[in-house]
């Protein structure tokens, strides 16, 4: 009932052509593939690969968005400015923006809200160190952040969000979570989403996993009633990997 969607999220890999490269081998490679499916290459190849994914399957995505529409923001990337290139997906609250940069619950969900307002759809992260899986607060974290990052969004926003439930032990580590303890906390997640708004929307909810999703070990995941698709880090740099991953049958 959920349509599955794979998303591959290039972080600071790849110059314009080697991204170019990419793009045109996945549009070639993944044509006609029935999953939702997005990429998100670095701003700098945003452009380049946008223009190669015209009339694809393959959504664009971006990393990350500043929490504002223009002004003094050294660095920073809007959404008006993500808009412009054919963005129409943007990855919010990785774990690499929580943990190597400091970004809050509070900072995600401005951004989380500006981007739903600005008609971009989300995909949230959401997830647990080490420490707090081995202190038994998967569930605590993983409340948090999803009560946190969602606050102001309505239920009519929220069939543009996804979540992704990615474990910081599991990501680029090759530690993957088994399906069992994937589905227990995706489990969770969904109903976090039914407390916050009601059956009817949890059981739409898209929730993706992420953490060293590999082409031998999707299968097993998806198979799993509350494992809706995955953000895929590593083995979305190689059409040998990814592929794959996209084509994955239940
Ligand atoms: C990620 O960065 O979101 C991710 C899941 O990375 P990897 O697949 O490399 O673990």
């Amino acid at each position: 009932m959920r349509t599955p969607f794979i998303a591959g999220n290039w972080k600071m890999h790849m110059d314009r052509a080697e991204a170019k490269a990419l793009a045109q081998a996945m549009k070639t490679e993944l044509a006609g593939v029935p999953h939702k499916l997005m990429v998100a290459p670095p701003f700098t190849a945003l452009e380049t690969v946008g223009a190669v994914l015209q009339g694809s399957n393959i959504l664009l995505g971006a990393q990350n968005m500043a929490p504002a529409t223009s002004g003094a923001h050294t660095g920073e990337i809007s959404p008006l400015m993500l808009k412009d290139l054919g963005v129409s997906v943007v990855i919010l609250g990785h774990s690499e923006r929580r943990h190597s940069y400091g970004e809050t619950d509070a900072l995600i969900n401005e951004k989380v809200r500006l981007a739903l307002q600005e008609g971009l759809e989300v995909i949230l992260c959401v997830g647990e160190t080490l420490e707090e899986r081995e202190a038994n607060r998967v569930n605590q974290v993983v409340e948090t952040q999803m009560k946190e990052g969602l606050k102001g969004v309505t239920a009519d926003q929220l069939e543009n969000v996804t979540i992704a439930y990615e474990p910081v032990w599991a990501i680029g580590t090759g530690k993957t979570a088994t399906p069992d303890d994937a589905d227990a906390v995706h489990t969770t997640v969904r109903e976090i989403v039914a407390d916050l708004y009601g059956a009817g929307e949890a059981d739409k909810m898209v929730i993706q996993y992420g953490g060293s999703v590999k082409p031998d070990n999707v299968k097993g995941l998806m198979g799993r009633d509350n494992i809706d698709g995955a953000l895929v880090g590593g083995a979305s740099l190689k059409t040998e990997t990814f592929v794959p991953i996209a084509q994955f049958d239940r």
